[in-house]
């Protein structure tokens, strides 16, 4: 999606709609008021509710921490002055007449169009019995966390299936309830962190669930903290990785819940005590109901005891693929997301494309669809561009999500004042007869844009009744928000910065790891082969966010300094002053 030809032909005159009131939504919102205020826009919104950012913190270049609130959608005409706001779901949508469809009926017609409509919990997806099996709940948005809040309550026995973002954060929020954690690696939370960090996030883990109650865990949370102000007795290690010696580790639609969601939430179960049984390298292969499990006579195995039987006293049983039998109240599907794109995906994708991640909207470095006027972000989209900053990776979190929204306001921004200055020339409207653009012409189009466009080149060739414009990207134009990966956020009530390639992603298994541990901090960076830092997790108060960030993003080559890099006696950033 590189190079595009595109037909430019929009009416104008409607208003920007943006489908979808989660961060991306409300982000391309407060991006388009600051950009266009004059412009009409309308957010369509299955949910009464709107999630916005709040008290955004720059920690570094890339590196940004935010409070999440949700608000009533109402809230949307404080932020833009000339914005409708519609409760609907968008059922349908057809591009030639520019026009979406309303669950209440209603038909909208569009200039530009911002697909925002994020992800819904994947489930167990090809698993035997899990369908709408009253006993299997995942957690997305309020609705579904207030639901397993309730149905925790009631448990005794959960079982998690899933080993990314949230399976963790429901793993350290149970207590007063037995957890059974089935994950499909040999470590967990796989989807953010290697096997150290997950041994030494693992011990976190176990220390609260072994807490019995919540004045316990503030005593050992608070115990924890202080003992981090101490300076740390510190081991570097230092790991080459190469493909040989990988192990095959392998590596309702309410808006999405921000981070600290079990503040509102919390999971108390039912039990007298709490404890935490993991269950390695295996997946959920059949639900079982308590009357399969007998009429089948399956040996069911207590993980906590060890023990097997064959007393029939859980509500749901799940067979692992690991050949046991385990029963319990609840079983938590985590196993990550599927972009809400249904209404949109058969028009837009096209039958031939095929997104690595099965069905998000395809967008290009400026957030355009494949259909002119046609823009996406957040959860639904997959970044589709050739060529991505290669210290740039996309991961459905809401940092992503803010960004995307907010770049893609700033794009259709840019789009719509490029239309209104192309008209003001004379270059748009019906070409036949009239002269093609000077390239005098041209170059004003481009230069008077917003400095996104900047970089582009821009060339325009006439057809009969309209005219294409053809532009092509180049590298040097990628906007700083798709540069770097960075995350930031708690782990285990850790707090956990993610850099770049984090965990060797892209790399081949082509890299050197090294780590420094100590009791309160675990600081990994990743060097290429090249000698360049290409990731870091940073758990901890490391305050090293800032170093690696523009090591990263500088390129500079590290590797004479070996483990230095990691010495705490060393200012590392003095060196490139
Ligand atoms: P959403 O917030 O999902 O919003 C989608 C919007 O579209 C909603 O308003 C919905 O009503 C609307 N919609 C959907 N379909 C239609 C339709 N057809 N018509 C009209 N409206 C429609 N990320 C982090 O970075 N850190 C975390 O700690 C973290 N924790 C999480 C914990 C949980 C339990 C969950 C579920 C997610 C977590 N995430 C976290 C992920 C993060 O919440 C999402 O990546 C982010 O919120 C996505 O924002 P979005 O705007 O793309 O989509």
């Amino acid at each position: 999606m590189s190079q595009s030809t595109r037909t430019v032909e929009l009416p104008s005159s409607f208003p920007v709609v943006i489908v979808g009131g989660g961060i991306a939504g409300v982000s391309c919102l407060q991006q388009l008021a600051l950009s266009c205020p004059d412009k009409e826009v309308i957010v369509v919104s299955a949910s009464q509710l709107v999630t916005v950012s709040t008290n955004v913190k720059f920690l570094t270049k890339t590196l940004t921490q935010f409070d999440v609130e949700e608000r009533k959608m109402e809230w949307l005409k404080t932020v833009h002055p000339k914005v409708k706001v519609i409760h609907a779901r968008v059922t349908s949508f057809d591009p030639a007449s520019s026009c979406i469809n309303l669950s209440s009926g209603e038909a909208i017609q569009y200039s530009r169009l911002c697909i925002c409509t994020g992800a819904h919990p994947k489930g167990l997806p090809g698993v035997v019995g899990a369908d709408n099996n009253p006993n299997v709940v995942g957690v997305r948005d309020a609705a579904t966390a207030n639901e397993l809040r309730r149905r925790v309550a009631f448990a005794r026995c959960v079982l998690i299936a899933g080993n990314g973002g949230i399976a963790s954060e429901v793993a350290y929020g149970l207590h007063g309830v037995h957890v059974i954690w089935a994950v499909r690696e040999s470590y967990i939370n796989a989807a953010f962190v290697d096997p150290g960090a997950a041994t030494y996030l693992e011990g976190s883990l176990k220390k609260r669930a072994d807490c019995k109650d919540e004045s316990e865990r503030k005593t050992e949370n608070s115990n924890k903290e202080s003992s981090d102000e101490y300076l740390p007795s510190w081991k570097i290690k230092r790991f080459n990785i190469t493909k040989e010696n990988t192990v095959g580790e392998g590596d309702v639609l309410g808006t999405a819940l921000g981070p600290e969601w079990q503040t509102h939430f919390p999971l108390h179960g039912a039990a007298e005590e709490s404890s935490l049984k993991m269950e390695y390298g295996c997946e959920i292969s059949k639900v079982l109901t308590p009357e399969e499990v007998s009429k089948e006579n399956i040996p069911i195995t207590d993980l906590f005891s060890g023990d097997q039987n064959k007393e029939i006293k859980w509500p749901v049983y799940v067979m692992l693929t690991n050949g046991k039998c385990v029963g319990c109240d609840l079983v938590v599907a985590a196993t990550g997301v599927v972009p809400n794109s249904s209404s949109f995906i058969n028009v837009l994708n096209g039958p031939k494309s095929c997104p690595s991640d099965g069905n998000g909207i395809m967008v290009d470095l400026r957030m355009r669809t494949t259909t002119e006027g046609v823009f996406a972000a957040g959860d639904v989209c997959t970044a589709a561009w050739p060529n991505r900053s290669k210290h740039w990776i996309q991961m459905r979190l809401w940092t992503q999500a803010r960004l995307m929204g907010l770049y893609a306001g700033r794009c259709i921004a840019a789009s719509l004042s490029r239309e209104e200055l192309a008209k003001e020339k004379g270059i748009i409207t019906n070409a036949r007869g009239a002269q093609s653009p000077t390239q005098a012409n041209v170059k004003e189009v481009s230069s008077e844009n917003d400095s996104i466009e900047d970089c582009r080149t821009v060339e325009i060739r006439w057809k009969e009744d309209s005219y294409d414009v053809n532009i092509e990207d180049d590298e040097s134009m990628y906007d700083f928000c798709f540069e770097l990966f960075s995350h930031v956020t708690k782990f285990f009530g850790r707090r956990t910065i993610l850099l770049g390639l984090f965990n060797g992603q892209g790399l081949n298994n082509e890299y050197e790891a090294l780590v420094r541990v100590s009791e309160g901090e675990y600081v990994k960076v990743i060097l290429g082969r090249d000698g360049r830092l290409a990731g870091a997790v940073l758990i901890g108060e490391t305050d090293l966010e800032e170093t690696f960030e523009n090591l990263i993003l500088s390129g500079n080559d590290v590797s004479s300094f070996g483990e230095n890099l990691l010495h705490p006696g060393v200012d590392i950033e003095d060196y490139f002053d």
